[in-house]
């Protein structure tokens, strides 16, 4: 693994020091090393040093850049803003020799130089594309399972992609797979590649720029639990903004999480510990329901694979030659899956899907990784027996089997064939070793 000379940017030390506690804890967790690199300054931001002019922006970065190359260390940032900033920057130093020369002439005046030997890479490039998310699902202890998490990319993670080379630039997925690692599910949204419209607070527009977090926070909330994102501005958009928005009365609850808190709190850190409390929306909300959640999951754990289950609702293959489907178009096992993962097994358990499986074995038969939904059934139909819930055809037979040890008693019918008379039941046996004999059940 690399070491890298940790570049936060201005925004994170000075505003949002619960950002760098999580991802100095992430980090660390996932042994990336990193180094304080003394001497830098901002990045610099694209919408302010190019206001004060392009050799003045080129200087600065290559500074910047030129410190991380004396250090011997490639650069990680945390921020879209500086990531954009410094690749921009790494390219045309890179392809314009001219330009290169030029600034390292300024550089000169200082006794450093620019020659290209260091790479600036995203925090979240890092993670996926150097620890990965098999690596990162490792470690996990307490996984997000059944959260839905809203990520928002940011435009200068991404773009210009002339410059960012990362991933694909309408479409990216890396973020998204970092998040499923976790255990939750990365929702899909139309906004989602929308910008949050921090650059317009500097042009004096800040109701525009709240119009454009708005937009994305409306549609999120009806979808998700929680939006993430790796930079402190549009962080500032979504957060600051949203509890602006609160304040003046505006029904929107969007908990804003930080793409390290949420890898951190899978990992098993507290959310005090990595400052989450210092949001300026709540976090409660979001963190109750995943207690709740995880809680639940347990339960459900003690009696299914969770993850197979999650893989049998994912497939749904088998589920048009369930001769019972094909029947009872009410019956949609594939739900009533989906419904146990969604936290709603009491429910289940007290309907009638529970029992139409007919235990045909079809389903497993089909099964390429042998799993069946037969044994889904099985499961629960105990379940639902031993909060004596059953239909009354169960009922009455499972009554006879534990008193008689048979699901039926000979007619006269037999006499009549002139059969030999059964053998004595061992009823008497099965009840000492199912205890529901009067003196196993006092013992
Ligand atoms: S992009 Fe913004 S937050 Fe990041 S270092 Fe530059 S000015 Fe600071
Ligand atoms: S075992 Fe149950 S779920 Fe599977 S195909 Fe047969 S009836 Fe359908
Ligand atoms: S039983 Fe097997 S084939 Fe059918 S939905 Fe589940 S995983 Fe897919």
């Amino acid at each position: 693994m690399s070491h890298y000379a940790l570049f936060l940017g201005c925004t994170i030390p000075a505003r949002f020091p619960f950002m760098e506690k999580s991802i100095r804890m992430v980090l660390s967790e996932l042994r990336v090393q990193t180094t304080d690199l003394a001497g830098t300054t901002c990045c610099p931001t694209k919408s302010i040093a190019k206001v004060i002019g392009n050799d003045q922006w080129y200087v600065t970065a290559a500074r910047n850049l030129a410190l991380a190359e004396a250090a011997g260390v490639d650069i990680l940032t945390p921020c879209n803003g500086c990531f954009s900033s410094l690749k921009a920057v790494v390219t045309d130093l890179n392809m314009n020799l001219h330009l290169r020369k030029s600034v390292n002439q300024e550089l000169a005046k200082l006794g450093l130089e620019y020659t290209g030997a260091i790479t600036v890479k995203h925090l979240v490039q890092v993670l996926f594309d150097e620890v990965s998310a098999a690596e990162i699902k490792k470690r996990i202890v307490k996984p997000l399972t059944g959260m839905k998490i809203a990520v928002h990319y940011g435009c200068h993670m991404v773009r210009p992609s002339s410059a960012i080379h990362f991933d694909d630039p309408n479409r990216p997925t890396k973020f998204d797979r970092l998040v499923e690692a976790t255990g939750a599910e990365s929702v899909d949204y139309t906004t989602k590649m929308m910008c949050c419209g921090n650059d317009l607070n500097t042009a004096d527009e800040p109701d525009v720029a709240i119009a454009m977090s708005r937009e994305k926070l409306l549609e999120t909330q009806k979808i998700a639990d929680a939006m993430t994102m790796v930079c402190p501005a549009c962080f500032s958009q979504y957060d600051s903004k949203q509890y602006l928005m609160q304040k003046s009365g505006e029904h929107i609850d969007m908990p804003v999480v930080y793409l390290t808190e949420l890898i951190g709190l899978a990992f098993g850190f507290s959310p005090e510990e990595m400052g989450m409390n210092m949001h300026r929306v709540d976090t409660g909300q979001f963190l109750e329901k995943w207690e709740q959640r995880t809680s639940y999951l347990e339960k459900v754990r003690q009696n299914f694979d969770l993850d197979m289950l999650d893989r049998c609702h994912q497939c749904g293959a088998c589920m048009d030659d369930c001769p019972v489907v094909k029947i009872n178009p009410d019956f949609d096992p594939n739900w009533l899956i989906g419904e146990i993962l969604n936290g709603n097994m009491e429910d289940v358990l007290s309907g009638p899907d529970v029992w139409r499986c007919v235990s045909c074995y079809t389903c497993y038969e089909l099964c390429p990784q042998k799993f069946g939904m037969n044994k889904v059934f099985e499961t629960l139909k105990h379940l639902a027996f031993t909060m004596d819930i059953t239909p009354e055809g169960m009922g009455g037979g499972i009554k006879m089997l534990l008193e008689t040890g048979r699901l039926g008693e000979p007619t006269a019918m037999r006499k009549k064939l002139k059969l030999p008379d059964l053998p004595e039941s061992g009823s008497d046996d099965l009840k000492k070793l199912l205890h529901t004999d009067k003196e196993s059940e006092s013992e």
